[in-house]
């Protein structure tokens, strides 16, 4: 199977929770495969024989419900986290005693759902995988996450939580577009408050942070109705 890096089936088939996901738990430390519906996902459960499966329950044709249980009749006693789109289908899921060994909620933040798949892993005795926490340095910025620090043209800069959570997914995949639900996924999950200017300010925040003249910004750039790219130097 795996070694020090467990290898996730994703079943899911919103768009902005893939990009999130993708990026979120390969930082983590984890192997990555990506189904869109759950036909594809029983294949690919097959062929990846993973460490977890993260299953979304609403999906095209072939319900999670149906995945999970086509899971189990197969006798795979693989970890299996259900995820719903409402609270309120946890207790429906629940109902029907499908075998899965936990349910999270959309929205959910990334974070806090990777510390509840460790928590499954380690109850399996399965590899729990290791935060990669290497350096990201695109440009004249430097990103540390383990010192928690950003660099930028070489001085120390101090940043918020969310602020260096968003940086973080916005280098982290520099030169492609990171949609507004992505990064909202990725940073806020259900925490995200308020109209969703929220994530317009702390992008402002970070531009007068990073670029040389925010008004104008080189590094952080608006994709017009779909999202933000961090830019590669040319
Ligand atoms: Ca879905």
């Amino acid at each position: 199977m795996s070694g020090s890096h467990p290898v996730v089936l994703v079943v899911e088939d919103e768009e902005s929770y893939v990009d999130a996901l993708t990026v979120g738990l390969q930082r983590e430390g984890f192997m990555v495969h990506v189904a869109r519906d759950g036909r594809d996902g029983l294949a690919l459960f097959e062929r990846t024989q993973p460490d977890l499966v993260l299953l979304d329950v609403m999906l095209p044709g072939m319900s999670g419900v149906d995945v999970c249980r086509a899971i189990r009749a197969s006798g795979a006693a693989v970890p299996i986290i259900m995820v719903t789109a409402r609270t309120a289908e946890v207790d429906v899921v629940l109902g029907l005693e499908l075998g899965a060994d936990d349910y999270v909620s959309k929205p959910y933040r990334i974070r806090e759902l990777v510390a509840r798949m460790r928590a499954v892993l380690r109850r399996h005795g399965r590899p729990v995988g290791t935060q990669l926490a290497d350096t990201l340095t695109v440009g004249d910025v430097r990103l540390d996450p383990e010192r928690h620090e950003i660099r930028v043209r070489g001085e120390v800069v101090t940043v918020p939580l969310k602020e260096f959570e968003l940086l973080e997914l916005l280098m982290e995949r520099s030169g492609r577009v990171v949609t507004r639900d992505a990064a909202i996924a990725y940073v806020w999950g259900d925490d995200y408050v308020g109209d969703t200017k929220t994530l317009d300010v702390h992008i402002n925040r970070l531009r007068g942070r990073i670029e040389e003249d925010p008004a104008k910004p080189t590094r952080i750039i608006t994709v017009r109705g779909v999202g933000y790219r961090y830019e590669l130097p040319g």
